[in-house]
């Protein structure tokens, strides 16, 4: 009963204006959403078990009876894989009529996961976006341009459905080179520019030399960013560089960043949140189940991306709890002498370090019996190659004592290598971050 009237305040506030919904939205007390969620969680569970080939297989071979489900955990082991999207195909997991779909390649495989929608899903997500994107100050008299890739990618058409509601001036380039961009964006005078993050970091450098114009913001999303990129952006418009968390099977938004953009706050009407695995910090797999009507539900669906759940209130005042930036993707953790390691781990030893440029390359390789981790950096004059080398050191020291004491005890060797600016990337549009070439693994890009 209680989490009806919740459903039917939460429809209403997204009926109505984004100015209105933020304080309708906010006046829901949290054991009321709490219980809203719960029942939400059964209904994806029933209609899973019910008519999801897929689901309903696996809970009968698991002996899994969700109407006795009141909370993800109690599943057990049993979770959702991107190989199952693949391997069993959209069909399996269908639950009514979609007319839409799209697709998203991985690290792992060339062979894309399809995920089908609905047209009602795509126009709920956009109110969900047009709050958002109000509460970070988006008004109908700016003027948006976007460089989303069109190219069966889901952000595009949630951002268009988001624009409608709030009714401003929007120009969707799709994903050009960023200097036709620059000299196409510019007579229209944007206030809001959407790409995706090493998009803008192009885009940047070139208005930098070119000159700027007044923005208001710029909102990112589809890869992660690393601060130093990110602060050098903001820099060169006067402007802060917001980020969206999502993936395409969750259809949009998991989370955003408010303006202290200290984690992304959760999208927690329409998804339930775990961590697979936590450490002693928290930090483990983000897994989340989906609550609202879905053509194809998904149930504790392994995002393979590594990050932990923050609950601690935040300065911005708005109650959800957010998501941690995401330190990595699970499958670009690699365990050697070093320790566990991931791309995280670089950017976080650079943060600081003057005289180097934004791309660096790390190659694992056997050394006799010990690992050498080969840390390839670009440096803008040779002569500094020293100090370089020694504020790394210092930043290994002070951040990482694990990594270095594993140093001390010869487990591994470091090597910081130089290359000139700009040829560790090449013409590539993705850097790989990570490559272990001592099993000759796939390398991996960030
Ligand atoms: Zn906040």
């Amino acid at each position: 009963m209680l989490s009806s009237l919740v459903e039917l305040a939460e429809l209403a506030a997204l009926r109505t204006s984004p100015q209105r919904a933020v304080e309708l939205l906010g006046l829901i007390p949290a054991s009321a959403l709490e219980a809203m969620r719960r029942a939400r969680l059964r209904r994806t569970l029933r209609v899973a078990a019910e008519s999801s080939t897929f689901y309903r297989d696996q809970f009968r071979k698991r002996g899994i009876d969700v109407r006795r489900i009141e909370h993800p955990s109690q599943l057990g082991d049993f979770y959702t894989t991107g190989e199952d999207l693949r391997s069993y195909g959209p069909d399996a997991f269908r639950v009514r009529p979609a007319d839409t779909a799209f697709e998203t390649t991985g690290t792992t495989s060339p062979v894309p996961k399809r995920v089908f929608f609905t047209r009602r899903e795509i126009a709920d997500m956009g109110r969900l976006s047009a709050i958002w994107l109000h509460v970070l100050g988006l008004r109908p008299a700016d003027r948006v341009l976007s460089a989303f890739d069109c190219s069966f990618w889901v952000s595009p058409y949630v951002l268009r459905a988001g624009l409608d509601m709030l009714g401003c001036f929007h120009v969707e380039a799709g994903k050009i080179d960023p200097g036709e961009f620059y000299d196409r964006a510019k007579p229209y005078h944007a206030t809001v520019i959407f790409g995706e993050p090493s998009w803008m970091i192009r885009f940047s450098e070139i208005a930098r030399t070119k000159g700027t114009w007044p923005l208001k913001f710029l909102f990112a999303g589809g890869e992660n960013i690393s601060e130093s990129a990110r602060r050098e952006v903001e820099e060169v418009w006067g402007a802060p560089l917001y980020l969206n968390y999502g993936q395409t099977e969750s259809f949009g938004a998991l989370g955003a960043e408010c303006r202290l953009k200290n984690g992304y706050h959760r999208n927690d009407l329409y998804f339930f949140f775990e961590v697979k695995d936590p450490d002693a910090e928290g930090y483990g797999e983000a897994v989340y189940t989906t609550l609202s009507e879905r053509a194809m539900p998904l149930i504790r669906y392994r995002s393979s991306d590594l990050t932990t759940l923050d609950d601690s209130p935040c300065g911005c005042g708005i109650s959800m709890g957010r998501i941690a930036k995401i330190r990595s993707r699970c499958d670009e953790m690699v365990v050697c002498g070093m320790g566990n390691v991931g791309p995280w781990v670089f950017d976080e030893v650079l943060r600081g370090v003057s005289g180097i440029g934004d791309d660096w390359q790390v190659v694992i390789q056997h050394a006799g019996s010990r690992d050498r981790v080969e840390l390839h950096v670009e440096a803008e004059d040779p002569l500094r190659q020293a100090t370089i080398e020694h504020s790394i050191h210092a930043n290994l020291r002070d951040r990482f004592a694990d990594f270095w004491r594993n140093r001390d005890l010869q487990l591994y060797e470091l090597r910081i290598l130089f290359h000139r600016v700009g040829s560790l990337r090449g013409d590539a549009r993705k850097l790989r971050r990570l490559i272990d070439e001592r099993n000759m693994r796939q390398a991996v890009s960030v």
